[in-house]
This record gives structure tokens, C-alpha cells and sequence, in this order.
């Protein structure tokens, strides 16, 4: 076995694989770019070595310098995780070359599969079922169209160098056929190079079925099942699952056993994944294999029991695989769900910035034991690659962390799933978390009705308007608030009533006015949402010794602190307990109470609005200090510049007039009462013109 490997990747992959590897004793040496400089993966392993600048190019797809790395490191294997350079045969073989063992497939094998042309050419020679379409090498546009014209509509038309959903187009009749492979083969010159297209029959509501596969330098080939891969947006997955829903053992055999001739048939080595697109009746056809780890291995880790990852390093090392095909389990049920730096509303754009706050579920760390075999699977696993204080960067894929739950069936599964979504709390950034839940909960996704136009067809479900904040998210807000307003314990002015914001006054109850208005991320540059209320949302407090009467203006609630600890907080509502945690940026205040994420920005300058206030609202005391007049009560109609209180403080007076006509909805305070900087003194409404 190695002992020190370097690995040529980043994010979660490189983490993932420096922990088996260093479970297994193996030391890890670490590469990196400019803005990787404290990135987890760099941290996580016992050496780093830096490659160069942001950009992908001249750093994590800069072969010479990692083999060049690798060198100096004395790393003897160089594991490339998946993306970047994983599936790049010239750098297989500079590994090779520099005496480095490539943990994956030969050269060759790489090769073979890397057009999706020539794959589908070997795989008709070795009997693997093929969707109708066309994948030879005569590439005039009045041959293809002649082709499509055959194969019958709609076709996709798909880049023979393609990946990650690029470079596909749909026709839906011969008079768009031209201008879409134009298009196509733009997008594929640009992307990958290489204008070389196929054409494929484009199935409707099919199924993407994709079965592992492991194959040693001993002849032994298995596979590892299946993962449903349906769930997908522009053809890249969402959601994996396995075991795939209503999968028969006959038909798992029927894939397994293709996808092993598959791989037979290019010499494969290591871990690999055959792609099959099937349709509703079962039936399945060969689309590409991918050469390299897959990012939705761990589900089937979880449901084999397996460390894909050790058994890549074993497999490079030259020794024979760990089981045969029989000795394979098919335990429970697996979901994954990829966490995205990225805004659903719109159109699932990447969203950079630094991630603020990260609480992760409270998961089972990933341990496997020293065989390779884990035992019972955590039930919870997160993948990550970031920490709270990271940056999701432009230069790189915004994938937060891969959330993985396993149950004793799909059930089981996808309630855990649910809750850990919940229990996901991500601030900085927009993520793809909320969809995911509604994904998750959403009928089609549930009852297991599959295909990978899901998404597409549950829009509207899937991507509603925005909803109003819940009032516990309100409540916990302004708990939090008013709790951060008490002086800390032990301070100079603990104990002075004076200077203590926390409510308690020498004469009698004190009233206060809190607004807050939907925040929707609005302060970050990605996110410009409107609002859904224009209007505020009001919430009247009054202070008792160990709490408040909350009056949101339907219902007056009692609310009370419970226990708070840091961001967590407990409140009493009514007579509810409700637990959250509320993130405070200055006057945005993120709420996590219920498995939702409610941002709300404090409106300070609502309950300091005093003349300027337009929507109505309160009329504010502009500094501390003692109320010497009250000259308005409530319900008296009132005409713009009446002197509604008069206030005294640093021995003058000063008079709180109305900023228009209007209405005085409530008088807050009485004569002699002392009020706070910016207490609301009156709530006033504006005469409706
Ligand atoms: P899968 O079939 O497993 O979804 P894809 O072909 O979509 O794999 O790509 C694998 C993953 O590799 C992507 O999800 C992405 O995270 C990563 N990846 C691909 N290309 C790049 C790249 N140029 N830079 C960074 N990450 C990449
Ligand atoms: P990539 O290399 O980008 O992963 P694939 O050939 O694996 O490309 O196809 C990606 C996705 O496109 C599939 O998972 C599936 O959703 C869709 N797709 C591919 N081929 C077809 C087809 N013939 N009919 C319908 N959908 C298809
Ligand atoms: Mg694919």
C-alpha cells in the first residue's frame, strides 16, 4: 500500500478522500490554488503544495504542476477525485510517465469512453443496448438532419465530447433541426474543443439509472447496484438515490451485468459509473460511462456498506478487489442531496460570497472501519469542503457539501432527509436548500414518480412566491433583539435602571414598537426579490419582569426567554415552546425555526421614523427622556403639526408633533414616565387621502 498520496482535487472530494486515506494510514499531501490558501481541503491533509493562481486552468488543471508537486512531495499515487482533471487521459499518463500510479482506469480505457460516439460504437460490439440514434463519424448537416428525419422526433442532439449537461439540445421537428446544431456545435468548440455531435432518440419522462461498477488488475469486475438519478435540473442531478424505486432484482441484474460487460469491454480498472437512460416500462439503454469517482458514490456506500475510496487506493496499489459479486449487500435506502451556493428564484444562478454561519446537522462523522467496510451506516453523513468563515468563489463549483441520510427503506430515508435539510443552516450566501426541501416533501418526489423532468413540470410547486414569515421566526427575532439590548452581566451599567435597555422602568409597564420587513437576502447583490409585504411587519411589546405581552395586531401572546445559547435560542409563545436560531448581521436578523429560514431586517429607522414616517407607524422620542405633556389620545383624529407629546430631556422640551393628518392609534406612555432613545411614544396612522 502507498504511503503518501497527493490528491489533485479540492472542496469536499479532496476532503473526502484525505479521510479514508488517513484512516487507512496513508499520508495525504494537499494541492491548491491562490484562493485555496486556508481552504478546508488544505487544512485536512498532512501537506499542501501550491500550484498557482484562482483560476482552474492554471492551477487544479495544470498537470505538470501537480505531477510536479507530486515529485517533490514524494507522493507515490495521485488520486484526482472527480471534475478537473479525472477524466483527462494525457494526464494519466504524465503521471505514469513521472513513475506516479493514477488512482483510476488506464489511459485507454479513458480514451475509449471519452467521446460518447466511439463509447456507443464499442458498446453496440459488446451487446450493450443502445438508444435509436446515430453516433458515426459523418458529421455533414444534411446527413444528420437526414438521420434525425429517421430516428423520428423529438431527437436531442448531444456534443460527443460532452459532460456536466452541456452541449445538448432537443429538436422538436426537421425545420428547427439546422439552427439547433449550429447551436450545439458552438457550445461544443467552446466547452470542450471538439464540434463532433450525436443524435439520440429523446425518450419522454425517462429515468436516469446509473449502475457503479469496480473492476481490479486481477480480471474481477462488479457492481456495486444501482443510483436513480432522475431528480435533475438542465441534466444535471439534484437528488441520487439508492436503490432506484421499483427496481426489480432481475432487471438490477440485467444493468449490472451490462454495465459490467461495458466496462470489460475498454479494460477497465477502479471505480466507474455506466449511465443508462431508462424508460417507464423498464426497458434501459446505454448513454456514457464516466472513468473517474462519482459525486453521488456515497449513496452507495451507504446501502453496500463500502468505502468506494479505500477500495480505489487498494485496487491501485494491485490488489484484488475486497468482495466478489455475491458477497455484495443491499442494505436500506440512501438519498443524497446536493447543497448548492446557489439562487433557485433565479434561475439557479451560483451565488459567491462568504459563508457567514454553517450549522450542519448534527450528523455521524463518516468512520469507516480499517477494512474498508463500514458498519452500521451513520444515518446522517455530510460531505463538505467549507467551514463557516469560507468563500464560495467564481473560479470553482459552488457546491456546498453533499447531504447523504440512509434509512431502513425510502421512508425511513426521506424523513430523515427532510429533517436535516431543517437543521441545514447556511447565512452569507443563497442556497439551494429551501427547493430542496419542497423537492423532497413534494408528491412527485415522495411516491417515487420519477422521471428526470420533475423538476421542470413541478415549477410552480417547487419555486412558489414568498411567504410571509411565520410568526415564531417573528417572535425569535425580536427575543433576540431585545435580549441583545440587555447590558452583559456584571458590567458598569448592570444594575443602573437607567441605562438599562431591557425594559424594566421605575414607574410601571413598558411599551415598545418593534418593525421588521421581509430581508429576502436583498443585501446580497444576487438577490433582488420584492418584497412580499410592502408593509412592515408590527409587532407591539409590553415588559413584564420575565417577559413580554406580544400584540402582533390579531393577537396579544405572552413571550418569554426561556434559554439562549449563543445563536440558539428557546422562547415561550403562548404557551408553546419554540426553538431556533436567530444569526444577527447588524440589523438583518436570520431566523431558523421550524425547518425554515426567515430573514428579516429590523427596521430601525420604521421606530426612529418620527415626520419622515409616510406608512404611518410610530413616532419616536428623539433622545431619553421623561414625558412632560401628553396632549392627544388614543383614537383622536389630528391635523399635520398638532403637538402631540412634549418631552423633556437635557433640560429642554421637545415637542412630537404630527407628521401629516391622521389618527392617533395609541398613546404609549403617560406623564412622568421615562422612555428609551427611539421608543415609539405614540402609534399613529395617516389619514387615508
Ligand atoms: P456527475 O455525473 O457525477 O454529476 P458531472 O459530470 O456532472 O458528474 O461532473 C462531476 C462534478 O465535477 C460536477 O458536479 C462538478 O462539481 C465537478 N466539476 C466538473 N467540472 C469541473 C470544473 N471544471 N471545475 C470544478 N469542478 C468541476
Ligand atoms: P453528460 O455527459 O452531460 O452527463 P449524458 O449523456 O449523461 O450527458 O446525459 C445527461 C442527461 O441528459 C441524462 O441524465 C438525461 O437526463 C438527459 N438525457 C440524455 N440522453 C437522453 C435521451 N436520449 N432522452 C432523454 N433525455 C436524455
Ligand atoms: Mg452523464
Amino acid at each position: 500500500m502507498f504511503t503518501k498520496i497527493l490528491i489533485a482535487n479540492r472542496g469536499e472530494i479532496a476532503c473526502r478522500v484525505a479521510a479514508t486515506a488517513r484512516r487507512m494510514g496513508i499520508q495525504t499531501v494537499a494541492v491548491y490554488s491562490d484562493a485555496d490558501a486556508n481552504a478546508k481541503h488544505v487544512v485536512v491533509c498532512d501537506e499542501a503544495v501550491l500550484i498557482g493562481p484562482a483560476p482552474a486552468k492554471e492551477s487544479y488543471l495544470c498537470a505538470e504542476r501537480i505531477v510536479a508537486a507530486a515529485l517533490a512531495t514524494g507522493a507515490q499515487a495521485v488520486h484526482p477525485g472527480y471534475g478537473f482533471l479525472s477524466e483527462n487521459a494525457a494526464f494519466a499518463e504524465a503521471c505514469a510517465a513521472a513513475g506516479l500510479v493514477f488512482i483510476g482506469p488506464p489511459a485507454a480505457s479513458m480514451r475509449a469512453m471519452g467521446s460518447k460516439s466511439a463509447a456507443k460504437a464499442l458498446m453496440e460490439g459488446a451487446d450493450v443496448p443502445l438508444v435509436p440514434g446515430y453516433h458515426g463519424d459523418e458529421q455533414d448537416p444534411d446527413f444528420l438532419q437526414l438521420q434525425a428525419d429517421r430516428i423520428g422526433y423529438p431527437v436531442l442532439l448531444k456534443a460527443s465530447a460532452g459532460g456536466g449537461g452541456k452541449g445538448m439540445r432537443v429538436v422538436e421537428n426537421t425545420a428547427d433541426f439546422k439552427a439547433a446544431l449550429a447551436s450545439c456545435q458552438r457550445e461544443a468548440i467552446n466547452a470542450f474543443g471538439d464540434d463532433q455531435v450525436l443524435i439520440e432518440k429523446y425518450l419522454e419522462r425517462p429515468r436516469h439509472i446509473e449502475i457503479q461498477v469496480f473492476a481490479d488488475t486481477h480480471g474481477n469486475c462488479v457492481y456495486l447496484h444501482e443510483r436513480d438519478c432522475s431528480v435533475q435540473r438542465r441534466h444535471q442531478k439534484v437528488l441520487e438515490e439508492a436503490p432506484a424505486p421499483g427496481m426489480t432484482p432481475e432487471r438490477r441484474a440485467a444493468m449490472g451485468q451490462a454495465a459490467v460487460a461495458a466496462a470489460k469491454a475498454v479494460g477497465y480498472v477502479g471505480a466507474g459509473t455506466v449511465e443508462f437512460i431508462a424508460n417507464q416500462d423498464g426497458s434501459f439503454y446505454f448513454m456514457e460511462m464516466n472513468t473517474r469517482l462519482q459525486v453521488e458514490h456515497p449513496v452507495t456506500e451507504m446501502i453496500t456498506g463500502t468505502d468506494l475510496v479505500a477500495w480505489q487506493l487498494q485496487v491501485a496499489a494491485g490488489a484484488q478487489l475486497p468482495c466478489g459479486q455475491g458477497e455484495l449487500a443491499l442494505r436500506g435506502h440512501a438519498i443524497e442531496a446536493r447543497i448548492y451556493a446557489e439562487n433557485p428564484d433565479k434561475g439557479f444562478l451560483p451565488s459567491i460570497g462568504t459563508l457567514r454561519h454553517l450549522a450542519l446537522p448534527a450528523a455521524v462523522a463518516f468512520e469507516v472501519g480499517a477494512s474498508g467496510a463500514v458498519g452500521t451506516p451513520a444515518p446522517v453523513r455530510i460531505d463538505a469542503g467549507v467551514r463557516t468563515g469560507d468563500a464560495i468563489s467564481p473560479y470553482y463549483d459552488p457546491m456546498i457539501a453533499k447531504l447523504i441520510v440512509w434509512g431502513a427503506d425510502r421512508a425511513e430515508a426521506l424523513a430523515r432527509m427532510t429533517q436535516a435539510l431543517g437543521q441545514f443552516h447556511v447565512v452569507g450566501l443563497s442556497t439551494n436548500i429551501a427547493f430542496l426541501q419542497r423537492l423532497v416533501a413534494g408528491a412527485a418526489f415522495a411516491g417515487a414518480d420519477l422521471d428526470t423532468g420533475l423538476i421542470e413540470r413541478h415549477g410552480a410547486t417547487l419555486l412558489p412566491p414568498p411567504q410571509a414569515a411565520p410568526a415564531a421566526a417573528l417572535a425569535l427575532a425580536a427575543v433576540a433583539l431585545m435580549d441583545d439590548e440587555k447590558p452583559p452581566a456584571g458590567s458598569t451599567a448592570a444594575g443602573d435602571p437607567w441605562s438599562d435597555a431591557g425594559g424594566w422602568r421605575l414607574n410601571g409597564a413598558w411599551r415598545r414598537q418593534l418593525a421588521f420587513t421581509d430581508a429576502y437576502t436583498n443585501r446580497y447583490a444576487d438577490e433582488q426579490r420584492t418584497q412580499v409585504h410592502s408593509d412592515a411587519y408590527r409587532l407591539r411589546l409590553r415588559y413584564h419582569a420575565d417577559g413580554w405581552d406580544l400584540h402582533d395586531g390579531a393577537a396579544e401572546t405572552r413571550l418569554a426567554l426561556a434559554a439562549r445559547d449563543g445563536a440558539r435560542l428557546t422562547i415561550r409563545l403562548g404557551g408553546a415552546a419554540v426553538h431556533g436560531s436567530v444569526y444577527r448581521e447588524g440589523a438583518l436578523f436570520h431566523v431558523f425555526t421550524g425547518g425554515l429560514h426567515s430573514m428579516l431586517t429590523y427596521q430601525d429607522r420604521l421606530a426612529h421614523a418620527g415626520a419622515h414616517e409616510h406608512a404611518g407607524g410610530a413616532l419616536t422620542a428623539p433622545m431619553p427622556g421623561k414625558v412632560v405633556a401628553v396632549l392627544a389620545s388614543a383614537g383622536q383624529q389630528v391635523k399635520k403639526g398638532d403637538a402631540l407629546v412634549i418631552m423633556e430631556a437635557m433640560k429642554m422640551e421637545h415637542t412630537i408633533a404630527a407628521p401629516s393628518d391622521g389618527r392617533v392609534a395609541d398613546v404609549l406612555y403617560q406623564v412622568g414616565d421615562q422612555v428609551a432613545d427611539g421608543a415609539p411614544l405614540l402609534a399613529f396612522e395617516i389619514q387615508a387621502s
